[in-house]
């Protein structure tokens, strides 16, 4: 059939022009690199063969694609090359990690290991976080590992418009809630802010194209007033006899966006749409007095305010950002952001992390990676096997900023923004923690949950008689102290549950029934998370050894439970009459809703009411534990977190039609106090006018300036935005929006 060789002819011609573009970008490798990219290349050509991505294309195109974003965006070399060419081989076909090594040795196989995910068999309550543990352990020991990660994710996000919808939400929150902090806290600045518009794409299409439009629309008169800004500026610049480059550079639609929400106005009032940057190609030596001298060029020629000047030359921060910031008045009193920094700072202030290597030994101080990847290490050794308290303690002590204190002896200790005097105790050492007292801060003493500031001295009191309580918990934040008092709790559950254990034999031993079996049915009976915990309610007097075995009678050496007797009404009509008629009167009034495709009714179901969605929203399901499955907004503040750690248990769901059903909807409007007619106007402009009914409304304000919140029953979102559209009309109302 000769459609189908031509076919595979052009999808051959496809692959290699990307090869080959692929090798265009690889700086100077040596002739056992090229051997290796090569072997990659052809392995992987064939172990992928069978395969095609969501789009149709062949394969292989996408780790082709991952090691070109390695080389050329992230400006890694010929190893993570061969790596992200081999990244999926060992995950989606019969190639194994033996037959790597054989080929490629040990530091390649182990990379690609690290890329490799969990085995799906792998049981764990959540999969994602498991796997994400599993990349940091192996970025501690060759940190290529997380960047080639996001070189996938990467790719993965930028082709992600062939997958169903719930597929692409699911990706978008674990990309959100872990991809882009990572990226920002490596100084992958490019990478954070591409992930972040990609996200936003997804989950709020519709304010993303409305911004991108604009930008487009007003691109021209932009252009024309950064030529107009940095024509002065270019013509003393020129005296200075440096090479330099300067050009403004548009922000990304996710700050504007940002911008627009926090700050309440619109797109057409916003100032820094773009930002002018200046970059200087100086030797290392000079850099930081030519950027003052360039500051000083600036600020001659437009008049700056003082209160924006950020110099993070001097002190770059914490991941690793070096540059000058400044604002100033620039032509027709427009605020202009200029940031001034060399070519080796903005290398860094891009690719952060990844460009680190290049620059490594030529700044002075603390290596910022190194410091970081401690605390990553610390974490590792000092987390227990749950891996989604891992991510929790991960998010908490290793995305955040870090406050800088010392030891009476002067030394320096650096822990999380937000970590409390008991943190730096067990800093210092777990039995110092275990068996702190007070803890004196510039001598002065203070609580143990006292939030450390930079600059604190800190002395601690011990005692051997102290020991951690379960009070502890709420006064630590960082992981390290999370989990020794954990365990420190742990362990006092097990040695007090000691008596109910044994209570539970000897109650055992006289019905004659196998302990073992006996004990695993009270606990699954019983919905304990552990048979400690059992124990331990036994022996503090919880629970009564006698109303446990109500239900239980022996049977065989086995504790089992008595049959229900028929005549009684079955076990699942608990629930109270009135909650009863409330469901009830709900079903009748059912919206038609399909879940995975299905009739939603074949579920027990309800709305989240963190989200409160219309018909009409973008919405998932979410299955619970205890209470079936509630239907989220998929702009929900939770959606991110449940999507990241819960992926498996988010299900498709979609509206079926459209019904007379009601649905709340919450309001915030803002505007002029125009006086006690506000609150009329408002109400009669939403039952009289527009027939809704009114759940809720609290207004209140001052100095002129009201903020409202009204919740509302609507039957679809084109009613709300009707709404919305109305009272934005209306005189002296300045906002309305939806809150979410
Ligand atoms: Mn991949």
């Amino acid at each position: 059939m000769p459609d189908v060789m031509s076919q595979q002819e052009d999808e051959k011609r496809l692959i290699q022009r990307a090869y080959r573009q692929l090798l265009r970008t690889i700086k100077n490798p040596d002739e056992q690199d090229s051997v290796n990219i090569r072997n990659a290349y052809e392995l992987a050509v064939k172990a992928h063969s069978e395969q095609r991505r969501k789009s149709g294309e062949p394969y292989i195109l996408h780790p082709i694609e991952v090691a070109r974003i390695c080389a050329e965006e992230l400006g890694l070399g010929p190893t993570a090359v061969v790596c992200a060419l081999l990244h999926d081989v060992v995950e989606d076909t019969n190639v194994t990690l033996t037959e790597l090594e054989n080929t490629f040795g040990e530091r390649i196989t182990r990379i690609v290991d690290g890329l490799t995910k969990l085995d799906s068999s792998y049981n764990a309550e959540s999969p994602q976080a498991e796997n994400f543990k599993k990349v940091l352990s192996t970025l501690v020991e060759d940190v290529r590992v997380v960047l080639i990660k996001m070189a996938d994710r990467l790719h993965n996000m930028r082709t992600l418009g062939s997958m169903p919808r719930h597929k692409q939400l699911k990706i978008a929150a674990e990309t959100s809630y872990i991809y882009a902090p990572l990226a920002h806290r490596l100084g992958l600045y490019a990478v954070k802010t591409e992930f972040q518009d990609l996200c936003m794409k997804i989950t709020d299409p519709e304010p993303y194209f409305e911004i991108a439009k604009k930008l487009q629309e007003t691109k021209k008169e932009r252009e024309r007033y950064i030529n107009e800004f940095i024509k002065p500026v270019s013509k003393q610049l020129d005296d200075f006899n440096i090479p330099y480059e300067i050009f403004g550079r548009p922000k990304s639609i996710y700050s504007i966006w940002n911008k627009i929400k926090t700050k309440q106005v619109p797109f057409e009032e916003i100032y820094d749409l773009f930002a002018v940057r200046i970059i200087l190609d100086v030797e290392k030596s000079r850099e930081k007095s030519i950027c003052w001298q360039v500051y000083s060029v600036v600020t001659d020629v437009y008049k700056p305010i003082p209160e924006r000047l950020k110099d993070w030359v001097t002190t770059p921060k914490s991941n690793g950002y070096e540059s000058l910031h400044t604002t100033v008045i620039g032509p027709g009193g427009q605020f202009v952001e200029v940031q001034i920094r060399t070519v080796r700072m903005n290398e860094i202030a891009e690719r952060g992390f990844a460009a680190h290597w290049k620059y490594k030994g030529l700044s002075d101080g603390p290596d910022v990676y190194e410091v970081w990847l401690d605390g990553v290490r610390d974490l590792l050794d000092n987390s227990n096997s749950d891996a989604l308290e891992f991510l929790s303690d991960f998010k908490t002590n290793l995305f955040n900023e870090e406050v800088y204190v010392y030891t009476p002896k002067g030394d320096m200790k650096m822990l999380p923004k937000g970590a409390t005097a008991l943190d730096f105790a067990f800093s210092i050492h777990t039995d110092i923690g275990y068996h702190c007292t007070a803890v004196k801060v510039n001598n002065r003493q203070v609580p143990l949950g006292y939030k450390l500031k930079n600059g604190d001295q800190i002395s601690v009191q011990t005692s051997k008689n102290q020991k951690p309580n379960e009070s502890w918990l709420k006064l630590v934040v960082t992981g390290k102290a999370r989990s020794k008092v954990r365990s420190a709790m742990k362990e006092e559950r097990r040695r007090q549950g000691i008596l109910g254990k044994e209570a539970l034999e000897r109650k055992f031993r006289n019905m004659k029934v196998d302990f073992d079996f006996s004990v695993e049915a009270l606990v699954k009976h019983y919905n304990y998370a552990s048979h400690v915990d059992l124990y331990y309610d036994l022996a503090t007097d919880e629970v009564q050894i006698g109303d446990l075995l109500k239900p239980f009678q022996a049977s065989n050496n086995r504790l089992v439970l008595i049959p229900p007797k028929k005549e009684e009404d079955p076990p699942q009509e608990e629930k109270p009459p009135s909650d009863r008629a409330a469901r009830k009167r709900q079903k009748a009034h059912k919206p038609k809703l399909l879940v995975g495709g299905e009739p939603a009714d074949n579920y027990s179901y309800s709305f989240a009411s963190c989200c409160n969605p219309v018909q009409g929203d973008s919405i998932f399901a979410f299955l619970t534990m205890n209470s079936g499955l509630k239907i989220h907004r998929s702009n929900c503040p939770n959606a991110t977190h449940l999507m990241a750690n819960y992926g498996y248990r988010i299900m498709k769901a979609e509206w079926g039609g459209t019904t007379n059903t009601t649905f709340v909807a919450d309001l915030k409007i803002t505007g002029i106090d125009a006086g006690p007619g506000m609150i009329q106007r408002l109400s009669h402009e939403i039952s009289t006018n527009l027939g809704l009914n009114i759940r809720a409304f609290n207004i209140g304000g001052d100095a002129g300036y009201f903020e409202g919140r009204i919740s509302l029953l609507v039957q679809n979102t084109d009613q709300l935005n009707q709404v919305i559209r109305t009272l934005k009309n209306l005189d002296n109302v300045s906002t309305v929006s939806r809150i979410d």
